[in-house]
């Protein structure tokens, strides 16, 4: 049987930790805000955009929102940017995406400075990353690392596969993982021999955005499975990318969905603000 990492109990360790930190940072006069903008109401965003405002105010972190109407235009989105760039008592930046279609995403990423890019999407940020420099982490990978480091399992030397390669997810835990020290192979659509090389992994990441896609065939008697796939089934209820049921009884330790990646992407995306605090302060 597999040890069940878990995400809800590590993410709540982060986020007490961050809230004694901000309490510190309070006493000494200094307040973290972070400025959450949402373009639109698409019901998904507005959940997400919700569940970062609770972490904020559980946390201790000011929160911003600037709930824009669908027709705004990209050059109104620009200038409120650019203003929060400048305003000096703002510390983070986020666009909550996807953006309307009328608005080019990677202008809006490109807005914002570098450092209050909370949501590590900025060329800077990811450029930084590649090269061993200090800047903001994309949050659900950096929040795959955590599971790992505070679960015990080294990553030194290890066989580290991930399935996905997306700016937001794949292309950056293939980075973080090299930084770890792990031997790193990223797997996508194209990839020969998925199963032959998913199963010589010591760590398998999966984020691919197909439900139940990694079954026991995929899997090393005793490896570490993250699944960081989401998806809604017909029957209301949340499954990932990992068939958990299939994977259990072969993997060493695995992340459930939900109660997995999930809750760790809003704890790092926290950090990444306190930290953009600190920085600036
Ligand atoms: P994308 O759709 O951007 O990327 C999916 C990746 O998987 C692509 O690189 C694609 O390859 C690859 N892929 C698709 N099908 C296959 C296949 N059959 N075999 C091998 N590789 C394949 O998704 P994201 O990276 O944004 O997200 C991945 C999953 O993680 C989704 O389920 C998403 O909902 C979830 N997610 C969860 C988060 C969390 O907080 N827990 C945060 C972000 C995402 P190619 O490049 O060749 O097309």
């Amino acid at each position: 049987m597999a040890k069940i990492i878990d995400g809800k109990l590590i993410s709540k360790q982060i986020k007490d930790e961050l809230k004694a930190e901000v309490a510190k940072l309070k006493e000494e006069g200094r307040e973290i805000c972070l400025a959450v903008i949402q373009v639109g109401n698409d019901p998904a965003s507005s959940v997400y955009v919700g569940n970062k405002k609770k972490a904020c105010e559980y946390i201790g972190i000011k929160s911003l929102a600037y709930e824009l109407p669908e027709e705004t235009t990209e050059k109104e989105l620009l200038d409120i940017i650019d203003k929060l760039n400048n305003d000096n008592t703002v510390h983070g930046i986020l666009v909550q995406l996807p953006v309307p279609e009328h608005i080019n995403e990677e202008k809006i990423i490109n807005a914002i400075s570098p450092a209050k890019d909370v949501d590590g999407f900025h060329p800077a940020s990811v450029g930084a990353l590649s090269i061993g420099q200090k800047g903001f982490v994309s949050c659900t990978p950096a929040g795959v690392i955590q599971l790992l480091k505070r679960s015990d399992i080294d990553i030194t030397g290890k066989d580290c596969v991930v399935i996905g390669r997306s700016n937001i997810v794949g292309k950056p835990m293939g980075m973080l993982l090299l930084r770890e020290n792990g031997t790193v192979t990223i797997c996508h659509s194209k990839t020969k021999n998925l199963k032959e090389i998913c199963k010589r992994a010591d760590i398998l990441v999966a984020a691919i955005g197909k439900p139940k896609m990694i079954d026991a065939e995929y899997v090393k008697e005793g490896a570490t499975v993250i699944d960081v796939g989401i998806h809604r089934m017909e029957n209301g209820k949340l499954c990932g990318d990992v068939d958990f049921d299939s994977v259990e009884p072969v993997a060493g330790a695995i992340t459930p969905v939900p109660g997995g990646v999930g809750p760790m992407t809003i704890a790092m995306l926290m950090n990444n603000c306190v930290e953009a605090g600190r920085n600036q302060n």
